[in-house]
Formats: C-alpha cells, sequence, structure tokens
C-alpha cells in the first residue's frame, strides 16, 4: 500500500502533478479542494456549509473535512493506496488522518513537497483563474489570504511529517516533466 501526502501551497501543482502520479502509481485521488467543489456543485449540506469559508480563502472547519475524507477512504477498499492532495491542511488534520490509516494497517509513507516563491503562485493562481471560475482564484485579496493561511496554519504540517522522517521537499519551478521525474525517484525510494 503505498500512501502519500502531496503538500505545497495553492498554486503549486499539486493537482497536475496528482494526475500524472495516480496514473503512473495506479492510487486513488483525494483532492479535499476538489470534494468541496463538486459538493457545491451538487448543493449538498456539507457543499453549503463549506462554500463561504472557501471563497474568502479561509480553511473549513477540520471535523467536517475529515469526516468527508473518512468517508472517501471507506469507498476504497481495494486500492493500492491513496495520493492526499490539500489535505491534511493542519496538524489537527494530520493527526485524525494517521488514527484513520493506522486503523486501517496502511501508514503515510512519504510527504511530497512542492516548493514555490510566493510570487510565482500568484502569477500562476491568477492565470488559473481565468479559466478555473474559481472564486478563490480571482482576486490578489483571496489569494494572498490563501497564501496567508497556509503559512500558519499548514506549514507546521511539514513539521509533523519531518519528524516521522517522512518529508521530501521538490523544487516545484520548472517544466512539468521535470518536476514528474523528481517525484518518480523519490516514490520509489520508498514503495
Ligand atoms: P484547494 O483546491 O486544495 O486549493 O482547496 C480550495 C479550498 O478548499 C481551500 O482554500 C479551503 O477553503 C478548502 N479546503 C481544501 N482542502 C482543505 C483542507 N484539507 N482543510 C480545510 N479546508 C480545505
Amino acid at each position: 500500500m503505498l500512501n502519500i501526502v502531496l503538500f505545497g501551497p495553492p498554486g503549486a501543482g499539486k493537482g497536475t502533478q496528482s494526475e500524472k502520479i495516480i496514473e503512473k502509481y495506479d492510487l486513488v485521488h483525494i483532492s479535499t479542494g476538489d470534494l468541496f467543489r463538486k459538493h457545491i456543485g451538487e448543493g449538498t449540506e456539507l457543499g453549503k456549509l463549506a462554500q463561504e469559508y472557501i471563497d474568502d480563502g479561509n480553511l473549513v472547519p477540520d471535523e467536517l473535512v475529515i469526516r468527508m475524507v473518512e468517508v472517501k477512504i471507506g469507498l476504497h477498499k481495494d486500492a493500492n493506496g491513496f495520493i492526499f492532495d490539500g489535505f491534511p491542511r493542519t496538524v489537527t488534520q494530520a493527526e485524525a488522518l494517521d488514527e484513520m490509516l493506522g486503523k486501517r494497517n496502511m501508514p503515510i509513507k512519504l510527504m511530497l513537497a512542492l516548493e514555490v516563491e510566493d510570487e510565482e503562485l500568484k502569477t500562476r493562481i491568477l492565470l488559473r483563474g481565468k479559466t478555473s471560475g474559481r472564486v478563490d482564484d480571482q482576486n490578489d485579496e483571496k489569494i494572498n489570504n490563501r497564501i496567508k493561511v497556509y503559512k500558519k496554519e499548514t506549514i507546521p504540517v511539514a513539521d509533523y511529517y519531518r519528524k516521522q522522517s517522512k518529508y521530501k521537499g521538490i523544487n516545484g519551478v520548472g517544466r512539468i516533466e521535470g518536476i514528474f521525474n523528481d517525484i518518480c525517484m523519490a516514490i520509489d525510494l520508498v514503495k
């Protein structure tokens, strides 16, 4: 079982690289951002609860995220492994994930952290906003808030995995294929 956390600030390329990783290693992709956007699109109760947080670039409360991930994991009993994209984003979520996976005897093997400078992130997100239709991709204030929230609440998650010797930094700037190669080398060392 190959369980990986793909970590990095908004706009680092987690979605793009996830698509490539799941194809090569046959993993199930769990993107909490995508799951929330699906709930919002379908008008579910969870979507309604999450929408305001997301539109403002704030984090959705931990208990909602954790429950949603637990349900999703439970739907894939035969998976070769999971790639967690945009989750965990707080230390509380990381602890909950360890507990969920511990119960199933399938711990996280690796955290891949995509590293990209702030200015580059903003440029990428604004560019994505032209086609993504995402409210949270649309203006400087919302984007700055997401980066601020990342630094305050999410960066500590990297230390959480560093302490478990699972952290691997990846330079997230350059050609998509080159970054993917670096990712594959890191995965092949642990798999
Ligand atoms: P993303 O697509 O990963 O950039 O996520 C978009 C938005 O969804 C974030 O800015 C948060 O509002 C919310 N979100 C996604 N994942 C999480 C999470 N693990 N914890 C809290 N909020 C999340």
